[in-house]
C-alpha cells in the first residue's frame, strides 16, 4: 500500500468512456490514480505494475520530469499559437529531432493529436502525392485484415477489424484488404518472427491485377499488428511488400504507433526490420503519453512532390488547430532526448531475450493456445470459452489487476507492452502473477 490515496469519483454516469463496456465498468470499476515509473496505483493507493506501457505509450516510463517540466516550461512562455500559415520556433524544432529518429531521407514531419489522425494524414497524403505526380486514378488504398489505424473513417476503412466498422454504416469506397499473416499452425509459439508466410504478400500482386496499379495510391499496414493480437510478420513478408508496392508505383505507409520510438529495438521498427516504407505514422511514445501528439514523417521525395508540383497557394490542404502544440512539441522533444541519450532501443534489445523467455514460460499454463512476441511486445493467446469470446481473457485481466497487474486483452489476447525501462526483476512479476492467474482461472 502507498500512503496517497485519491479519492475516488462521486458521479460515473456523466463520463462516456470510449471504447468501455460502460454498463460492467460501473459494477465493478477499476481506476488508476497515480503513475510512476514502472507502476501506476489505484485510488486507495494500491501499487500495479505497468505490463502496457499505459497503452503502449508510455515507453519512458511514467512521469518522467524531464517531460512535465519541459511542459511546465513551454506553458509559462507561449501557450498556443495558430498554425496556419503562421510558424512557432518549438514546433520546427520538434520536427527536427522526430526526422533524428526517422530512416535517412525521410526529413519532413507533419504533426497531428492522435495515432487515428496521423493514420488518415498519411493516405491523405498519399492521394494528394499521386495527384501531383499527374496520377488522379491512383485513389485505391489497401490495407489489411486485422490491421488497426484507428477510428477516423479512413484509419477505420483502410483498417480490417469487423467490430470496429460494422456498427457505423458505409466505409470509404475505393478501399481493399490484403489476408493478415495469422493463423498458420506452424507459427505457432514461435519466437520473434515467424519462419512461414512471407508468400501471403503476394496477395498484393493479386489486388494490383484485380484493380490495376493505375487505381492504387497506396499500402498501410502496421509492421507488427497491435491492438489486434500481437501478429509478428513472417521473415521476408514486410521485404516483398515493399518491393511489390516500389515495381507499381504504390506508397508503401507503416503505421508505427506501435513500434515507434524503441518498442522493438529500434528507433522505429522499419531499420530492425529492415524494410523502409515512403511513410511512417506515430503517436503514442512521441511525447511518452504526457500529452496527445501525433505525426506523420515522409520521404523527402513525398513532400517535394506534393510542395513543389502543387499550383500556387496552399499545397496540403489539411491540418488541425492543435497541429504542433507547443505543449506538445516540448514533450516530444524531451522524449525524443530521453530515447537518444539512455538507448532505449538498446535497452530493448539487451532485455528481449529474457523477456521472450519469460514470455514462452507460459506455453504450458492452461488455455494457452499461443504466445508471440518481438521487441517489448508479447500476446499470449487463450482459447476462448464457448459461445462466449473474450470473456476469458477478461476474467484474467481482472483477476491480474486485483493481483496488481494491468495487463490489456483483446479477443481472448492477452497482450503486453510493458515501459522499456523495465528491469529483470519486473519481467519476473508481470509473468509469475499472469501465471499464477491462468493457473487460478483454470
Ligand atoms: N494505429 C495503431 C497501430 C494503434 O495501435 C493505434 C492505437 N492503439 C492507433 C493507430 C490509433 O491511435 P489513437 O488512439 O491515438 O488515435
Amino acid at each position: 500500500m502507498n500512503e496517497i490515496s485519491i479519492p475516488r469519483p462521486n458521479n460515473l454516469d456523466a463520463y462516456w468512456m470510449p471504447f468501455s463496456n460502460n454498463r460492467a465498468f460501473k459494477q465493478n470499476p477499476m481506476m488508476l490514480a497515480r503513475a510512476k515509473g514502472m507502476f501506476y496505483y489505484t485510488p486507495e493507493g494500491r501499487e500495479v505494475i505497468d505490463g502496457t506501457a499505459g497503452l503502449w505509450c508510455c515507453n519512458a516510463g511514467h512521469g518522467r520530469t524531464e517531460i512535465t517540466e519541459a511542459i511546465q516550461k513551454q506553458a509559462a512562455v507561449m501557450d498556443y499559437a495558430p498554425t496556419f500559415n503562421m510558424g512557432h520556433p518549438i514546433a520546427f524544432e520538434a520536427a527536427a529531432r522526430v526526422a533524428e529518429m526517422t530512416p535517412d531521407g525521410m526529413d519532413r514531419v507533419f504533426f497531428t493529436n492522435s495515432g487515428s489522425e496521423s493514420d488518415d494524414t498519411a493516405l491523405k497524403i498519399a492521394l494528394a502525392y499521386q495527384k501531383a505526380k499527374g496520377q488522379s486514378s491512383r485513389v485505391r488504398l489497401i490495407g489489411r485484415e486485422r490491421g488497426y489505424h484507428g477510428v477516423g473513417f479512413g484509419g477505420m476503412s483502410v483498417g480490417g477489424i469487423g467490430g470496429n466498422r460494422r456498427q457505423f454504416g458505409g466505409q470509404l469506397p475505393y478501399v481493399d484488404h490484403l489476408p493478415h499473416t495469422h493463423g498458420l499452425k506452424e507459427n505457432f509459439f514461435a519466437k520473434g518472427m515467424p519462419e512461414h508466410g512471407a508468400f501471403l504478400a503476394d496477395k498484393l500482386e493479386d489486388l494490383v491485377a484485380l484493380h490495376g496499379a493505375d487505381t492504387i495510391a497506396a499500402v498501410m499496414v502496421e509492421p507488427v499488428s497491435g491492438s489486434t493480437g500481437v501478429l509478428v510478420p513472417p521473415v521476408g513478408y514486410l521485404k516483398r511488400l515493399r518491393e511489390i508496392c516500389t515495381k507499381h508505383g504504390i506508397l508503401l505507409i507503416f503505421d508505427e504507433v506501435i513500434t515507434g520510438f524503441s518498442r522493438i529495438g529500434a528507433p522505429f521498427g522499419c531499420e530492425r526490420l529492415e524494410v523502409i516504407p515512403d511513410m511512417i505514422t506515430m503517436a503514442k511514445g512521441l511525447t511518452n503519453a504526457a500529452v496527445p501528439m501525433g505525426a506523420v514523417a515522409v520521404m523527402n521525395e513525398v513532400y517535394d512532390t506534393v510542395v513543389n508540383n502543387s499550383p500556387a497557394g496552399i499545397e496540403l490542404f489539411h491540418g488541425y488547430t492543435y497541429s504542433g502544440h507547443p505543449l506538445a512539441a516540448a514533450a516530444a522533444i524531451a522524449s525524443v532526448d530521453i530515447h537518444q541519450k539512455e538507448d532505449l532501443a538498446g535497452r530493448v534489445r539487451d532485455i528481449e531475450p529474457y523477456w521472450e523467455q519469460a514470455a514462452h514460460s507460459l506455453k504450458d499454463a492452461p488455455n494457452v493456445v499461443d504466445i508471440r512476441n518481438f521487441g517489448l511486445i508479447a500476446g499470449i493467446e487463450l482459447s476462448s470459452r464457448p459461445g462466449a469470446p473474450g470473456a476469458r481473457a477478461m476474467d484474467i485481466l481482472r483477476s491480474c489487476f486485483d493481483d496488481g497487474l494491468l495487463v490489456r486483452v483483446t479477443g481472448d489476447i492477452i497482450a503486453l507492452s510493458p515501459p522499456l525501462i523495465i528491469e529483470k526483476p519486473h519481467v519476473d512479476r508481470i509473468f509469475n502473477t499472469l501465471g499464477d492467474a491462468l493457473r487460478k482461472a483454470a
